[in-house]
């Protein structure tokens, strides 16, 4: 090495860059100790190493070509990034800076390489470009702004959400975005935080390029120098407006009945606590409402038609009441009513009826015109209760009352409704009880020939022996067994018991006797009770002739077409038929010629009144005379008294029953006199009083 070139590189022998010397065949002529120590070598190890040996594989090529070109003179100085092999096989990246030198006839005799160890930039470098690309390619939408919130940067999900390009927003501000329906204050807050030097986080509606809205969640932060200084502001967003419509869906879905999109009972028990909660100085009130006979049109003319009129029921009531006051369906053909404000308790009434009128309005459903009533049940919210579960209880028992009073109407809940309620309850609970506890039995009143005075026919009487009350009498509780539905085991009872009994008078040898047996009108809901009556004769043996039911009126008007086909098929069997009652009911004769019918009864109300009354005694002797006509039999209920006896008598009255005679006795108590042959002439004299 000549001398200019060893005083070049005394002072790199102390430097910490690394440094060496390339002969002009290439080889490492000097190295100095830092570029030693930075591959893993002891300073002599290099010497004379060819320079492509110190390069990674893949790299020689272009610094080989760099190196030639510059000891041919063809370039001054060239600078390389290079990966370097160390001791270890171990890669080390360096910046090469080449620079030829010249001996003294100025030819380029060798160069001189500086070596620079950029591993630590490089992989700053890295971290930076795989972070920029997570950004970039980041779910999120990402503006970076500087300290006056002028875009920096904005990511491509941005662009997705808001249609905006980097190009067209850098150096504005994001409120290109802003809509109208963010307030003033959620933006004075979010530049509150980041002047205070903390994130915000919340929720904003913006608007895209193309005009249309969403939500975003935003996250924003301030970024500072080491200073303190606000530098740049970062905000991270997600478009959840999906998220936010699937929320309006569930609450919908939660809230909302979606039949008739009214309120539902949730819904409704929110906001009846939400009104308790509230002092009001005017009356506030809450109406449950219950169609009359909806399930029977549903059953009818099926679901699809149901569905309509519930829903046209629905925009009536939401027709009809105005806000602040609410209207919910609480299921099947529930809806309540929560009106509010009212100044007056006839404002209010005039309300309930003005809903009740409107929903006689007749409808159209399909072809058809419809016609339903609504039975409504009102009770005061704070004045007869503050507690939601009450008030609703409440609504219910008036809702009853008004179903009770003929439906079509409202009632206002009182406390002894409550009273009455429990009642019921109780009632209903002990008769169930009754049946399995055997707490039931029949007793027996005989009807009796007008003219011979002996027995022809019993009629049986259910009694229930209660635990506590004592005997308790049918009109008590047979209305409570039809409305709930026990009358049919009850009744099959009856049947079964007074058949037996009168096939038992049969057995004993005594001359048989007809068994008079009362039947609901909810018995008549199904055909079975043919069936059940048939198989109950075959039991006990009894012939069906010695069987005689009686019917109120109000059978026949309730559901004629299928009354007439049973008690057709009961009279086919066999079976006598006797109109109980009668009089006092619907009393069209017309449908007696009709009525597949072999008895009337005359009703007690008529035969009490005898002689007093000569309007009841015209009756009675109508009814007779026309019964005559028609071919039926005649009996006369609750004689009492030998002057009401006599007057029958005298209008051909074939038979009576009452006091008079017997009042209903057990079967024992029966089958004393009636074994001994008795007889009641004994109560025929005197035909009339002596005047
Ligand atoms: P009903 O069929 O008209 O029975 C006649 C009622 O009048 C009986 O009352 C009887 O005890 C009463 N009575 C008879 N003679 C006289 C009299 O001279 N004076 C007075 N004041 N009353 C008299 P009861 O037994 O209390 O039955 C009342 C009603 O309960 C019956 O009226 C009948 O409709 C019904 N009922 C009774 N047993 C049954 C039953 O097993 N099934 C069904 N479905 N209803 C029954
Ligand atoms: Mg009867
Ligand atoms: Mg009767």
């Amino acid at each position: 090495m000549n001398k200019e070139i060893a005083a070049v590189f005394r002072p790199l022998l102390h430097t910490s860059v690394g440094a060496a010397i390339i002969s002009n065949d290439y080889l490492l002529a000097q190295v100095n100790p830092a570029l030693a120590e930075l591959l893993g070598y002891r300073a002599e190890q290099l010497q004379r190493m060819p320079l492509r040996e110190l390069t990674a594989k893949g790299q020689r090529a272009c610094h080989a070509a760099d190196l030639e070109r510059l000891m041919a003179g063809e370039i001054d100085t060239f600078d390389l990034r290079v990966d370097l092999v160390g001791a270890e096989q171990q890669l080390v990246h360096t910046h090469l800076s080449v620079t030829p030198l010249f001996d003294e006839q100025q030819r380029i005799c060798a160069a001189l390489m500086l070596v620079v160890d950029v591993t630590t930039e490089i992989r700053h470098g890295l971290e930076l470009k795989k972070l920029f690309q997570a950004v970039e390619s980041s779910g999120s939408a990402v503006v970076i702004t500087d300290a006056r919130g002028r875009i920096e940067y904005a990511n491509s999900r941005f662009t997705d959400i808001t249609g905006y390009h980097l190009d067209e927003v850098r150096g504005q501000t994001p409120a290109i975005l802003r809509s109208e329906n963010t307030s003033d204050s959620t933006y004075r807050e979010l530049w509150g935080n980041l002047k205070a030097g903390q994130k915000w986080r919340g929720t904003l509606y913006n608007r895209r390029k193309n005009g249309t809205h969403y939500w975003a969640l935003q996250s924003i932060s301030p970024i500072h120098d080491e200073r303190g200084t606000l530098v740049n502001i970062v905000s991270v967003s997600e478009d959840i407006t999906a998220m936010k419509d699937h929320e309006r869906q569930m609450e919908q879905l939660a809230y909302f009945d979606p039949l008739t999109q009214l309120g539902n009972r949730r819904n409704f028990r929110e906001k009846l606590s939400e009104v308790l909660h509230q002092p009001c100085e005017n009356y506030q009130a809450l109406l449950l409402l219950d169609l009359d006979e909806f399930k029977q049109i549903n059953d009818t003319l099926g679901h699809d038609a149901g569905d309509t009129l519930l829903t046209t029921i629905a925009n009536r009531l939401r027709f009809c009441i105005e806000a602040p006051s609410t209207v919910y369906r609480l299921g099947g053909d529930e809806f309540t009513v929560i009106l509010r404000d009212l100044p007056t308790l006839e404002g209010l009434k005039h309300k309930a009826q003005q809903v009740i009128d409107l929903l006689a309005q007749p409808m159209r459903i399909g072809t058809r015109e419809l016609r339903i009533t609504v039975s409504i049940g009102i009770t005061l919210i704070h004045l007869d209760s503050t507690d939601s579960s009450a008030l609703l209880r409440n609504a219910d028992l008036a809702m009853y009352a008004a179903k009770e009073r003929g439906r079509n109407n409202f009632q206002f809940f009182s406390p002894d409704m409550n009273v009455e309620a429990r009642r019921s309850m109780t009632l209903e609970h002990d008769l169930r009880n009754a049946i399995e506890q055997h707490q039931l039995y029949l007793v027996y009143q005989p009807q009796v020939s007008l003219q011979s005075g002996r027995v022809q026919a019993l009629e049986a009487l259910i009694r229930w022996r209660h635990p506590t009350e004592g005997v308790v009498a049918p009109n008590d509780f047979i209305p409570k067994a039809e409305q709930t539905g026990l009358i049919k085991p009850i009744g099959r009872w009856v049947l079964e018991q007074a058949c037996h009994s009168a096939r038992q008078i049969q057995q004993l040898g005594l001359p048989p006797l007809k068994m008079s047996v009362n039947l609901s009108a909810r018995q008549f809901d199904d055909e079975q009770l043919v069936d059940q009556i048939s198989e109950i004769l075959d039991q006990t043996g009894l012939e069906p002739r010695y069987l005689e039911l009686e019917i109120t009126e109000g059978v026949l008007m309730d559901n004629l077409q299928q009354a007439a086909r049973i008690l057709q098929r009961l009279r086919a069997m066999g079976i006598r038929i006797a109109i109980d009652d009668f009089g006092t009911g619907y009393s069209s004769l017309n449908y007696l010629k009709k009525m597949p019918v072999d008895v009337l009864k005359i009703d007690r109300s008529f035969v009490m009144e005898i002689p007093a009354e000569k309007d009841d005694m015209a009756i009675t002797t109508t009814i007779i005379t026309m019964a005559g006509q028609l071919g039926l039999s005649v009996v006369a209920e609750g004689i009492e008294t030998r002057e009401q006896l006599a007057f029958l008598q005298q209008q051909q009255c074939a038979t009576g029953q009452g006091f008079l005679f017997s009042p209903p006795v057990s079967l024992e108590q029966f089958l004393t006199g009636y074994r001994a042959g008795q007889d009641y002439r004994d109560r025929f004299t005197p035909v009339f009083p002596s005047q």
